[in-house]
């Protein structure tokens, strides 16, 4: 039998449990049922990839009955060794859904102490609208040498660390066609 990091790290932990704990004289047996209620409990392993940054981690995605019910890293990939940063860790939140998930936009007006819900129409509307106003009042055409530079240098874009290499590449690319120079993002931290 071929044996993995993983098989071997999972047969360890339970033996060194089992042995341990009923060596102790402790009855096993709600320990053993509580086991058959994880959520991982039947779920077939499919490997995939974090999608967040380049490093590429590999993860284990747990799929019981055609639905994705967790993940974790892969502790036999070598890249990662079954580690996954705060982003990675984070994965399965992508899918699953939560009631402290925001499903519509937040508006806080000046002044106010109090949140509106607002519609993504008029989100989108007023967040275009204030940065053609900023963009058209500061765009830097020329430096002091009367060379062409379209810059932007009163706007900061700071990335998400929800957003995968694509959609970084796309807003990178928007950014730069209004003239920012000024962005970072938060995976490099
Ligand atoms: S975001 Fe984190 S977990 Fe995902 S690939 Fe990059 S380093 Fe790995």
């Amino acid at each position: 039998m071929n044996t993995t990091r993983r098989n071997f790290l999972k047969g360890v932990s339970a033996g060194v449990v089992c042995l341990s704990l009923g060596q102790l004289g402790f009855d096993l047996k709600e320990a053993q049922a509580f086991a058959g209620t994880i959520k991982i409990e039947g779920a077939k392993e499919v490997i995939s990839v974090c999608p967040f940054c380049s490093v590429s981690c590999q993860v284990i995605a747990y799929v019981r009955d055609g639905k994705l019910v967790s993940t974790e890293g892969d502790p036999d990939f070598p890249v990662n060794e079954g580690a996954l940063c705060a982003k990675g860790a984070s994965l399965f939140s992508l899918y699953s859904s939560s009631e402290h998930r925001l499903l519509k936009p937040l508006y806080r007006a000046p002044y106010s102490d109090k949140w509106e819900e607002k519609d993504w129409e008029w989100t989108l509307n007023q967040i275009a609208r204030k940065i053609k106003t900023v963009r058209d009042k500061e765009l830097i055409l020329k430096n002091g040498k009367g060379q062409t530079v379209n810059r932007l240098e009163n706007f900061f874009m700071m990335g998400t660390s929800h957003a995968s290499n694509e959609e970084c590449a796309v807003i990178h690319q928007a950014m730069r066609g209004l003239g920012v120079v000024h962005m970072d993002h938060q995976a490099r931290v």
